[in-house]
């Protein structure tokens, strides 16, 4: 407290320096006030002397001083003042009420207590503010220090989560069982010499099961787990998150053999020296002060450090060098079998209807994460629950797998009857095409009740993971985004705003077309990828340029080419087919949605009419 006491008086030596300035020109004005005061002062045989000439106005006896007022200003001064001396009577000089107004006050203007409140009043104000102050700055104190102690979280529930929880993965799986049996019997690798990583960076997309994956680990092998988010360093004070990281660090050292998993690591680890605020932000600060604590602990600690992040792109490629996070661990999205799993996993102590079949969602589901899957599952108990049933049927999982790609349905938007008109033939539109090119999915449900933001949707859907994707096929996609724009122009003859969200996911395909996959003539084989975004700016927003403008003007160029020609064939598609078209769109407005097998009867028929 002593030491507190010394450096807040060090710390703030210039406030208190202004309070004693302010505090003393307080007291120093009362004492000038007081001297104008004593420049006015006359004795007593002057005042005589004036009330005898007549010149005073009146005197007032105001405890043991007199006030004067002239009648006429002396000097430019009405007022002048006397002293009046012990015991004497204003008559025996002669001053009397038939001469002059005479005002005596009993109560002493200034008595002892207001001389004396009026000394101790600052000084109490002053030594209330300044006690005000350090109790201030003795919280914000408190405070900063529990700012620096690091908010990671000693999870000893996590302890029961084990790799069985996790469903799929194998390979990380066995990437991570080595970190497991160092944690557990460490002796062993020691006297072989065998160095173990410090660092073990998880990469994959998000929801893919990165944190459980980090807590399994520490449940696998017994072990403390801290956890940390990299976006929680970023925040308030500069060197803070620094101190945060050292408090971590400390933390799991004591406890060891333990885990520290640093998620989101991208959110603190992004590339140094790019930031716009200058180069010594917070978050750069955070990220030095990892890269010590990493350098600074020997593996016989027993301490692994773990980090998940889905941007292995914009890491500090420090953080990446050997005896860092020199370890990697991708995780990829599930396949099909792994999908099941996973489902296997999160349907647990749910019950379901006797026709349910897992395999037929983890069918539906291409490119759904772990979290999606949970996701879908979660949904489908919450549509039984509300359809008042007492298990989960194949209905919910459908409506679930639907609300999860899609958003929920939004029945209750009334949609006027041109507009319903416009959409059955937009969808309608999508759909067709994607039947008829080579490289469309198969056609899931039309429909045109709203769902989200959008007033319709067409869904289609890959019959399988697709790990590589052709040039036709984006150019078949690009067509389908476009044929429901198509199809407005052609029978309507004028366009509408439904077709914004197509037109933009068409762009960026076709952008990306040109710049990432090296898939136009002009372009070539080149990519423009930048890495070197503006980190600052965060991911999307700036993306650099690294080309010159001749070259974007011919990636603009390109790009309008594959957009013109994907056009022109949702156009030849679409005028090819154009009765096919009015049909789908009839029973679209008749029924609202049509699912798959009907879609493909209605096809079928229509060809043998
Ligand atoms: P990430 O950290 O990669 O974003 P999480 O680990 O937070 O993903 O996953 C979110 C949730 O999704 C988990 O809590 C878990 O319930 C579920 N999940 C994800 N992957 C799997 C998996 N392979 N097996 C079981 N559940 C999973
Ligand atoms: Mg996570
Ligand atoms: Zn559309």
């Amino acid at each position: 407290m002593k030491k507190g006491l010394m450096n807040f008086l060090k710390n703030n030596w210039f406030l208190i320096l202004i309070i004693v300035i302010i505090g003393g020109s307080f007291i120093y004005s009362n004492e000038a006030q007081e001297a104008t005061t004593k420049t006015n002062e006359v004795n007593i045989s002057q005042v005589v002397e004036q009330v005898k000439n007549g010149q005073v106005e009146s005197v007032s006896v105001n405890g043991t001083r007199l006030d004067i007022t002239l009648k006429e200003a002396v000097n430019g001064n009405k007022n002048e003042f006397a002293f009046k001396e012990a015991d004497i009577s204003l008559t025996q000089y002669g001053i009397t009420p038939d001469k002059v107004k005479i005002d005596i006050k009993d109560t002493p203007k200034s008595s002892p207590w207001v001389e004396v409140l009026s000394f101790i009043l600052p000084v109490l104000l002053m030594g209330g503010l300044l006690w005000f102050m350090l109790r201030q700055a003795q919280g914000a104190n408190n405070q900063a220090m529990s700012f620096g102690k690091s908010r990671a979280r000693m999870n000893a529930s996590n302890a029961n989560i084990k790799f069985a929880d996790v469903a799929g993965s194998e390979e990380s799986k066995k990437d991570l069982i080595e970190v497991v049996d160092f944690l557990q019997s460490p002796a062993k690798y020691r006297e072989l010499g065998a160095e173990i990583p410090k660092g073990v960076l998880l990469i994959g997309p998000p929801g893919t099961g990165k944190t459980l994956l980090a807590k399994a680990v520490a449940g696998e092998a017994g072990v403390p787990f801290f956890s940390i988010s990299g976006s929680e360093f970023v925040e308030m004070f500069v060197g803070v998150g620094a101190s945060r990281v050292r408090d971590l660090f400390a933390k799991a050292k004591r406890n060891a053999p333990c885990i520290i998993f640093i998620d989101e690591i991208d959110a603190v680890g992004r590339q140094r020296g790019a930031g716009l605020g200058g180069s010594h932000d917070e978050r750069e600060q955070t990220l030095n002060q990892i890269l010590v604590e990493l350098d600074g602990f020997d593996t016989d600690t027993g301490v692994i450090v773990m980090a998940a992040t889905n941007r292995p792109d914009v890491l500090d490629p420090a953080l990446l060098r050997p005896g860092r996070f020199d370890r990697r661990v991708l995780i990829d999205l599930p396949d099909i079998k792994e999908r099941e799993a996973i489902l296997q996993v999160h349907a647990k102590g749910k019950p379901f209807t006797e026709e349910v079949n897992l395999n037929v969602i983890a069918q539906k589901t291409p490119g759904f994460s772990g979290a999606d899957l949970k996701n879908v599952l979660n949904e489908s108990a919450i549509l039984a629950a509300r359809n008042s049933k007492k298990a989960i049927s194949m209905t919910e999982l459908n409506d679930a797998v639907e609300r999860v790609v899609l958003g929920p349905e939004r029945k209750t938007r009334v949609i006027h009857e041109d507009e319903k008109k416009i959409t059955a033939y937009h969808e309608a539109g999508h759909a067709l095409v994607s039947h008829i090119l080579p490289n469309g999915d198969p056609v899931h449900k039309i429909s045109i009740i709203s769902r989200g933001r959008a007033l319709g949707y067409t869904w289609n859907m890959p019959e399988q993971d697709k790990l590589l994707y052709s040039k036709s096929h984006f150019e078949d996609e690009i067509a389908i985004l476009l044929s429901g724009r198509e199809a407005e122009l052609m029978i309507f003859g004028e366009l509408t705003t439904g077709a914004q969200n197509d037109l933009q996911q068409a762009s960026k395909i076709a952008r990306k077309m040109v710049t990432e996959f090296g898939m136009s003539e002009k372009i070539g084989a080149m990519s423009f990828h930048g890495k070197d975004e503006m980190v600052f700016l965060g991911r999307d927003l700036a993306e650099s340029k690294n080309y010159s403008e001749k070259t974007a003007q011919v990636i603009d160029d390109e790009v309008a080419v594959i957009i013109t020609k994907a056009e022109a064939k949702a156009h030849e598609v679409l005028t090819k087919s154009k009765d096919l078209l009015s049909k789908i769109a009839d029973v679209l407005m008749e029924k609202e949605t049509i699912e798959r097998e009907e879609f493909e009867k209605l096809i079928t028929d229509f060809s043998v009419a």
